[in-house]
């Protein structure tokens, strides 16, 4: 008998995980389509999604990318954030956030957020504003709307462009319209830890036309003729390029699965809004755990439904999630702060007590579409009984 040389993951039939992507028959039908049409790559249905995104998002346009980390890449180069810039971030974020700035040579500014969002605030932003700051990239994070009128008109006073990194927030509303078109330029994840999946992929949008055409055109090496153009004409026209590009594109097999994804979107959010519902409910009667709430300007799709563990709470975070692993379920810390990975060490930043505080403090509870009402209850008993 040989022993294997890899580690197979212990299946633990009753484990609850923290999210599961809601997949089903009409995306397996959807990617035998396109594997039958014979093109894969990006063609028309990256083109379909892009059009029913920006409907969906009230936005004049959409620009498929292969993840929102390169979405945001795409944004900074498009907005003109140039070498030697500030860029205020939060460090309250997923790292990508921070690491956008440093693609294009210019360098992140950590800024630190408000307690009851997680989200950055026209106050917070001001503390991090520097004379190189060019450009503000704010997050909707974990699906919580930022409150971005304030934040606009103090990018509008300071001639700073506004990036709006809502990689969580498909879904999620602000002063009652989709979150991200308040911003310049907003992006947009797929991956499946978020809401709407398409296994990796991205998207930008803007209503600045010049910005989306040269986006288009540098996801795919700045080819002066698109790659489907090219492969759709019989004699197909020589191409040039006019500046370095790069391969950012989304693929027709993830596009295919994004439509159908796109067209599910809205019944996901109401689901995922009812489940943290039953969440609040349950746990108002806990004493020492705060749950994440839509705040008063919008309202959240809950891609990440937190917890802060307060001191009244018998567990800390740690042993909470002990805990919670020894019943089986798999919930998360809260969200990273940049600010403390050695990859940011170089970046001075001036005291961020709430971003500290809710990274060390917070965890996010399992919460999908097909969570059942029944492992929903066994959350809640092994939060409402941590000794048990
Ligand atoms: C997930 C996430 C990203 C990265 O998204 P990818 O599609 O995985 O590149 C960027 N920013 C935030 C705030 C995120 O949560």
């Amino acid at each position: 008998m040989s022993t294997s040389p890899v580690s197979i993951p212990k299946f633990a039939p009753d484990r609850i995980n923290v999210m599961k992507p809601w997949l089903g028959e009409d995306e397996a039908r959807a990617l035998a389509e396109v594997v039958a049409s014979g093109w894969v790559a990006q063609g028309p249905k990256t083109a379909a999604f892009e059009s029913a995104f920006a409907a969906h998002q009230g936005v004049e346009h959409a620009v498929a990318t292969s993840s929102c980390t390169t979405a945001l890449h795409l944004a900074l180069i498009v907005a003109g954030v140039k070498p030697g810039d500030d860029v205020i971030v939060p460090s309250f974020s997923f790292i990508a956030t921070a690491n956008a700035p440093t693609y294009v040579g210019a360098c992140p500014v950590f800024a630190d957020v408000d307690e009851a969002t997680g989200n950055v605030t026209a106050e917070t932003l001001d503390r991090a504003l520097t004379v190189a700051t060019s450009a503000v990239i704010v997050v909707d994070q974990g699906g919580t709307p930022v409150d971005l009128s304030p934040i606009r008109r103090w990018c509008d006073l300071h001639g700073l462009l506004l990036i709006e990194d809502a990689a969580c927030a498909a879904g999620s509303t602000y002063g009652g319209e989709p979150v991200g078109r308040g911003a310049d330029v907003s992006v947009w994840s797929f991956h499946p830890r978020k809401v709407l999946t398409t296994g990796e992929g991205g998207m930008l949008t803007t209503d600045n036309e010049q910005w989306a055409r040269r986006a288009r055109t540098l996801r795919e090496h700045a080819m002066g003729v698109s790659a489907a153009e090219r492969h759709s004409a019989i004699v197909a026209p020589a191409e040039s390029y006019a500046e370095v590009g790069y391969n950012f594109r989304m693929t027709d097999l993830q596009a295919a699965m994004g439509l159908v994804q796109l067209a599910k979107l809205d019944e996901m959010v109401a689901r995922r809004r009812l489940l943290a519902g039953k969440y609040r409910t349950a746990l108002a009667g806990v004493p020492g755990l705060r749950l994440v709430a839509d705040p008063e300007h919008g309202t959240s799709n809950f891609q990440s439904c937190w917890v802060e563990v307060l001191p009244g709470y018998p567990l800390g975070r740690e042993a909470l999630l002990e805990h919670l692993g020894t019943l089986g379920i798999s919930a998360r810390r809260g969200i990273m702060a940049a600010h403390r990975q050695p990859a940011y060490a170089h970046v001075a930043s001036g005291g961020l007590p709430v971003t500290e505080r809710l990274t060390d403090a917070t965890l996010i509870l399992p919460l999908y579409h097909l969570l059942t009402d029944g492992d929903q209850q066994r959350v809640i008993d092994a939060l409402a009984n941590p000794r048990g």
